[in-house]
């Protein structure tokens, strides 16, 4: 479980929205996402204003604002309701 991970400044965040990736500029407000597997044993998703210590963090997602938000949240309710459906069989 050792991984290399070195926490370098990065001054380039691109947008993890589908089809967007634009380059945030340093005055854009911007966004920070991530899911996580908790404390409730169901996938969370996780939306913060802008803060270079979440946006650094392993599995951070950036985004650029409401719309690509939206998708990813689309996104990630889509994986979910996939595998519940799939658990939901058992
Ligand atoms: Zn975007």
């Amino acid at each position: 479980m050792s991984e290399n991970l070195f926490l370098i400044p990065s001054p380039f965040y691109r947008c993890a929205g589908p089809n967007c990736g634009v380059l945030k500029g340093g005055s854009d407000r911007w966004w920070v996402m991530w899911s996580s597997f908790g404390d409730y044993e169901q996938p969370v998703m996780h939306l913060a204003p802008w803060d270079e210590k979440l946006a650094v963090q392993e599995g951070a997602m950036h985004v650029c604002g409401e719309g690509c938000a939206q998708k990813l949240q689309s996104q990630f309710m889509g994986n979910v309701s996939v595998s519940r459906g799939r658990k939901s069989n058992g």
